[in-house]
């Protein structure tokens, strides 16, 4: 039985208050006796806060990107030992915007994988297809490739401490979101293949987050189905009313 995750990506949002604020709304939103569960990733500035904020709680605290080395001349990196230091859960790596946008490559995403699991940080490890992959026909190729290199080496017991989240990067931000039919079919194909790599215990076992302009008005659908274990939640998790609408999916 795989517990559900709805996680919210604030990105590069909120100053510091505002990310207390939304925090602290999120926390007296939340009914406790719900079977699922929430995390949020803010920036790295307003970590320390959110944790503040969220204690007491079961909710659990992200980063949203880290470096895979520990400590050393990096400038304007994060290492994952200072990330665990300020109280983080999990860490988000391998998202869309950090492979398109900052040149993340598969070989690097699977140094992070590597170093966050040693240092005890728990990952949802993201991946997706551009729509030309999609209407080249390449999504699996793709999903493929990301899975394979980004776990590379990774054991059958750190994978308990993984989550994936598939996130078509077409759908991500754009209002477009996969339908449910897509997104099963990419979670099957994912499962697959994990079961191919590793075993069907694991394959059973992980967690698969959708991602890319999840809503209040479509959570329900895509929990719906049997191979969706949560949601990876960007813009609709910065405003407390509806993200709550998400984590509380088909009970309201
Ligand atoms: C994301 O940031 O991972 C994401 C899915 O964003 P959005 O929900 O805004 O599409």
């Amino acid at each position: 039985m795989r517990t559900p995750m709805i996680a919210g990506n604030w990105k590069m949002h909120l100053t510091t208050f505002e990310a207390m604020e939304l925090a602290a709304a999120i926390k007296n939103g939340i009914s406790t006796d719900l079977n699922r569960e929430v995390l949020i990733a803010p920036s790295f500035t307003n970590l320390q806060v959110v944790k503040k904020a969220i204690s007491g709680s079961k909710i659990l605290l992200s980063a949203q990107n880290m470096c895979w080395e520990e400590k050393g001349a990096f400038t304007g990196e994060v290492s994952p030992l200072q990330l665990k230091d300020i109280g983080c859960d999990y860490v988000i790596i391998g998202h869309s915007e950090r492979r398109k946008i900052f040149y993340e490559t598969d070989d690097m995403l699977n140094k992070k994988v590597k170093s966050a699991l040693k240092n005890g940080l728990k990952i949802i490890f993201c991946i997706g297809e551009t729509i030309e992959e999609r209407e080249n026909q390449q999504t699996y190729n793709v999903l493929k490739t990301q899975v394979n290199n980004g776990l590379k080496d990774i054991t059958d017991f750190e994978m308990s401490n993984l989550v994936i989240a598939y996130e078509p990067v077409w759908a991500i931000g754009t209002g477009r979101t996969a339908t449910p039919e897509q997104a099963e079919d990419a979670h099957i194909f994912i499962r697959r293949e994990i079961e191919r790599i590793f075993n069907k215990h694991i394959s059973e076992s992980i967690r698969i987050l959708y991602g890319g302009s999840v809503k209040a008005e479509n959570i329900d659908d895509l929990m719906a189905c049997k191979n969706i274990d949560g949601a990876l939640v960007g813009g609709e998790s910065l405003k407390a009313e509806k993200f709550l609408r998400v984590i509380n999916y088909m009970t309201k």
